[in-house]
């Protein structure tokens, strides 16, 4: 569909305040005691498109901890490391079960299904930790969020981080299980360290979307021309948030939305109209997946009225 810039604002600014109205808003995750705090009435929907045009509404510049949203950015660097040799060590098949699931592990002998369960995600953030320290390894993924969101005021948010060290021990079995079959290189709680801090990275709908933009356009950032990635591996990526990236709620997500997406238990959602868009949404209540329950709402509302599901208008 065509649009005017004005088109998109107001679609995107009527589809925040219907949100912000509605009572069944799911539940705030409360297995981080940190992510329990935050109030269940926001809401944030941010597009930006090819062009540069701009679609803001409700609490799109509040930050929000991106939880597993961060996983997208991690495998967009292990990647950039070791290339198709990552997926030696984990697969990209939906798993169909919840995100901290630990069964099919012991079936796949520690080979996690994809790179955006809990056991994938630790699998690749050992691959970013190899050769460097904890430390260096953050910094590298922080550094990334700046050049792709072009804002260096993103940050950790260190009370998240501790929260989830504290709590994170189903994390903590994951990771030593994969340690059992030499999954993991690195030692177990170094691993955990800079994957409980990854995911503590706070940013707003807007930050999102902006570090987004390459998905949408090819490996390219629009603004500047630059090539993040080939357009091969954004391709790629997004075919893996499109089958994995909500989880066992995948297939309800393609199925309602029709676009490649990543959520995080902070009730974020990264979604992605190839050629056309980077959108982020939030609200913090959850479904029973673990994924934002308004936030999947507000997307389908997005992709009907603009008509952008890869699956025809
Ligand atoms: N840090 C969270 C965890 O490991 C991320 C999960 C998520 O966002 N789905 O449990």
């Amino acid at each position: 569909m065509n649009y005017s810039a004005s088109d998109l604002d107001r679609i995107v600014k009527d589809i925040a305040e219907e949100m912000k109205e509605r009572t069944d808003r799911g539940e705030v995750a409360s297995y981080i005691p940190e992510l329990a705090r935050v109030h269940n009435s926001a809401f944030g929907l941010y597009v930006i498109d090819e062009a540069g045009n701009v679609g803001a509404g409700g609490d799109f510049d509040t930050p929000f901890s991106i939880q597993s949203i961060s996983k997208v950015f991690t495998l967009t660097l292990a990647l950039g490391k070791v290339g198709d040799h990552l997926w030696r060590r984990v697969g990209r098949e939906p798993s169909g079960s919840p995100f901290n699931s630990i069964v099919q592990l012991e079936r796949e002998r520690g080979i996690p299904r994809n790179p955006f369960i809990n056991a994938g995600a630790i699998a690749v953030t050992d691959v970013i930790l190899s050769g460097h320290q904890p430390r260096e390894a953050l910094g590298e993924i922080l550094r990334f969020m700046h050049f792709l969101a072009d804002d260096e005021s993103i940050k950790i948010d260190e009370n998240v981080a501790s929260s989830e060290q504290q709590t994170g021990f189903r994390n903590a079995a994951l990771a030593n299980y994969m340690k059992s079959f030499g999954v993991i290189d690195n030692p177990v709680n170094l691993v955990l360290g800079v994957y409980f801090h990854q995911c503590a990275i706070a940013m707003s709908c807007r930050q999102l979307a902006m570090a987004g933009r390459f998905l949408a356009h090819h490996g390219v950032n629009p603004s500047t021309g630059m090539h993040v990635v080939p357009a091969e591996r954004a391709r790629r990526i997004n075919a893996v948030m499109l089958t994995c990236g909500h989880y066992d709620g995948s297939g309800e997500f393609a199925f309602r939305v029709g676009l490649p997406g990543k959520s995080g238990v902070g009730g974020g959602v990264l979604a992605i109209a190839p050629g056309k868009a980077s959108i982020a949404a939030w609200s913090p209540g959850l479904d029973a997946a673990g994924n934002s329950h308004l936030g999947r709402v507000a997307l389908e509302k997005l992709s009907k009225r603009l008509g952008w599901s890869i699956f025809g208008g």
